[in-house]
């Protein structure tokens, strides 16, 4: 309704039959600009999105309890005009556009959550063309653009091939590994029925990221029986299984391309100086573009930390019992790709030179690793005008109208292509 209001019940069906929506796979598919019309309607809605943005930034969204910002999201779907929308039972906002057809799903989404604790305090303050506040890049921008291009998509009538799935997700950051995206395609009520998927979060819009960075992350405890320092003296010690797994782990070598990484980067343990330890973990985070590469990794460093345990166990006495090693996976991204040649890269590389950006195929760690990884198209795309110290408290936006509007422009180009959109 808010739409309607703003642009006039009259315009927008006016609108409707005149403005010339790219014919779908007709020969010259135009440059893959967003027509003329709908740019000025979206030029028309600046005011709008940065409301909307700064009222989502300021409406938290801590890992794991993204529950209050879900709530605004769903409320803000229904304002721009669509009826279906509901929350799921991972937490993730769903609102359905129903399609020309009833086949695949296109997901259209953007994340929820952002990095930053409960308490942060959170106030959206500008300074010139720059808005600032923690997340309203990452990914607030996702979010009120996706409202943006619902509302210019039901004023103007305009109808897809496929229905269109708007998707507010939890859980994408850090420790939330992924689990809302992960729901919608493998537990949710459209498992099975997407198509593909787009992904909204980053604020350049030149950036298209059709190359899922894998992860694998472990927590490996060592455990052992542990004792007095001086009294036990020469029991084995998980200490010792800990720094030769580490040893061991930093010795294996890996591909350079795929860019393949590990690192042990946390350690815990230990409860007194003069206590030898019965529990040390350490958390050890490994990372590539190939799911093979990854896999071979990750076997490398079980086998590493094994060997450490072994070797503890070799050198001094189990008499009180031995070092036993527990992996636990606590984090799994798995890798994956969608081919620079697929026509939804196509697509948003047009939509993207055509307003005016740097268009360019990049790799990340995103939404998009799910769908990837299970084969289905999948792209990560930037907005707006660009923006920087992303994850820090320090974080800010370019809002710049002329430049924020076009980076918005070519998410909608994208959808209107993609989803072959028509006249109602
Ligand atoms: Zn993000």
């Amino acid at each position: 309704m808010m739409a309607r209001a703003l642009m006039g019940m009259a315009a927008a069906l006016a609108l409707a039959t005149t403005v010339p929506v790219m014919p779908a796979h007709a020969g010259e598919k135009a440059q893959g600009a967003l027509p003329a019309p709908l740019h000025a309607q979206l030029d028309a809605q600046y005011d709008r999105v940065i409301a909307d943005l700064i009222r989502i930034t300021e409406t938290p969204a801590p890992p794991f309890k993204e529950a209050e910002r879900a709530a605004l999201f769903a409320q803000m779907l229904r304002d721009a005009g669509l009826d279906d929308v509901s929350i799921d039972a991972e937490g993730n906002v769903l609102a359905l556009r129903p399609g020309r057809e009833d086949g695949p799903v296109f997901v259209v989404s953007a994340h929820l959550d952002t990095v930053f604790p409960e308490g942060t305090p959170i106030t959206v303050t500008r300074e010139g063309e720059r808005l600032l506040a923690p997340g309203i890049g990452d990914d607030s921008l996702g979010l009120a653009s996706l409202l943006v291009w619902a509302r210019l998509l039901e004023a103007n009538g305009l109808t897809t091939r496929q229905p269109l799935l708007f998707v507010g997700t939890v859980g994408e950051e850090g420790a939330g590994d992924l689990r809302g995206v992960r729901y919608l395609f493998t537990k949710g009520a459209y498992a099975g029925r997407i198509g593909a998927f787009l992904s909204v979060d980053n604020a350049d819009a030149g950036r298209i990221v059709n190359a899922a960075v894998g992860s694998r992350r472990y927590r490996l405890a060592f455990k052992g029986p542990g004792g007095h320092s001086y009294g036990a003296f020469g029991i084995v010690n998980p200490m010792g299984a800990m720094a030769e797994a580490v040893r061991g782990i930093h010795a294996i070598a890996v591909p350079t391309e795929p860019k393949t990484t590990y690192a042990a980067t946390v350690v815990a343990g230990g409860t007194s100086v003069n206590a030898i330890p019965d529990l040390v973990t350490l958390d050890v985070d490994m990372r590539s573009g190939d799911p093979a590469a990854l896999g071979q990794l990750e076997n490398a460093v079980l086998a590493a930390a094994a060997a450490g345990v072994a070797a503890e166990n070799g050198a001094r006495s189990t008499a009180a019992g031995t070092v036993t090693l527990d992996p636990q996976l606590i984090g799994d991204r798995p890798a994956g790709k969608t081919p620079p040649d697929h026509p939804l890269v196509a697509s948003a590389m047009r939509a993207s030179h055509a307003a005016g950006f740097a268009a360019r195929l990049d790799q990340s760690s995103t939404d998009s690793n799910i769908p990837m990884s299970l084969g289905i198209p999948a792209l990560t795309i930037g907005t707006g005008a660009g923006g920087g110290r992303t994850h820090s408290l320090e974080e800010y936006l370019e809002t710049g109208r002329e430049r924020f509007v076009a980076g918005l422009s070519v998410g909608l180009a994208i959808i209107l292509d993609h989803a072959e959109a028509a006249p109602k």
